[in-house]
């Protein structure tokens, strides 16, 4: 496989999971698996919190496709990779960016804001519905103008 072609899988699979994780933020977690995620939405007791589960499930799926492609590195392969990148992506903005879960660090930058902004709207309701701002990398326009 020329070096092209696994850049574009990745980037397609990145793009490809931020639309997933809004859509299964939204109907799933904001729906029947509400009992798991909304232990995201209060506060949390020790480190881990039952929402983890989450980033585990597409953890695995990511490993297993790499692990089952390791031979040949086709699709699969690189597909697993993307997840991974995403979920790196995910793991830097989501829970130590934008929810502090290590020493805290600023991203002083509009987007950066406005994506914090977006989430942190998001979190306001501590209940299943209403609820809004279910994806992570992309928001609606008006968080990202007039930042400070
Ligand atoms: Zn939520
Ligand atoms: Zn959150």
């Amino acid at each position: 496989m020329a070096i092209i072609l696994p850049i574009i899988i990745i980037i397609l699979t990145t793009i490809a999971m931020e639309i997933i994780s809004w859509a299964m933020h939204k109907y799933l977690f904001h729906g029947p698996l509400w009992f798991i995620h909304k232990t995201h939405h209060q506060e949390r007791h020790g480190f881990f919190e039952l929402n983890d589960v989450f980033s585990l499930f597409f953890g695995l799926i990511a490993v297993g496709l790499m692990w089952f492609d390791r031979e040949t590195r086709n699709y699969p392969f690189w597909i697993g990779a993307g997840i991974s990148v995403y979920g790196i992506i995910y793991f830097i903005f989501h829970d130590w960016f934008i929810h502090n879960r290590f020493k805290a660090f600023r991203l002083n930058n509009r987007y950066f804001s406005g994506i914090k902004r977006a989430h942190k709207i998001h979190h306001k309701s501590t209940q299943k519905n209403p609820s809004e701002e279910f994806g992570l990398l992309v928001a609606s326009k008006k968080y990202f103008k007039n930042t400070k």
